[in-house]
């Protein structure tokens, strides 16, 4: 893990409580949320912490590369604690994001270096579906 402490002192950044609570609160779930859902988590703890609060917060945290915003096309963003490049899959259904384990973009990033001779520095992929879940319901609702 990338030391939140180090990284901020490093900044010049203010290690505020909220920004470490926000922090700590992406590093704990893998469900990419959204500003609105990290404010709403950490309401009970935080109770005088805006919403305002949280998406400056989470700015800062993505200027300094220890959280990766994602934007699935909702009009707004989804939050990542995971930096590494990693590719993601959105159910078009329940509208849930999640990490595609074992897939690289090596490859990838190889053959577009390749194709177009640019120096590739980054990607961000996403797929869409329905999940298994989504999917098992419209299979049952198609049964009855
Ligand atoms: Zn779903
Ligand atoms: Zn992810």
């Amino acid at each position: 893990m990338n030391s939140i402490t180090s990284i901020f002192k490093e900044k010049r950044l203010k290690l505020t409580p909220q920004r470490i609570a926000v922090y700590k609160y992406l590093q704990s779930t893998k469900k990419h949320p959204s500003a609105e859902i990290i404010y709403k988590a950490l309401q009970e703890d935080y109770p005088t912490m805006s919403l305002a609060t949280v998406y400056k917060a989470l700015k800062t945290l993505a200027d300094v590369n220890l959280v990766e915003e994602l934007n699935v096309g909702e009009g707004n963003f989804r939050y990542d604690s995971n930096v590494t490049a990693h590719p993601h899959i959105q159910c078009i259904s329940c509208g849930k994001v999640e990490d595609i384990d074992n897939v690289t973009f090596s490859d990838l990033n190889i053959r577009v270096k390749e194709f177009t001779e640019y120096e590739v520095l980054t990607n961000k992929i996403y797929f869409y579906g329905i999940c298994k879940s989504c999917k098992e319901k419209v299979v049952a609702v198609e049964s009855n």
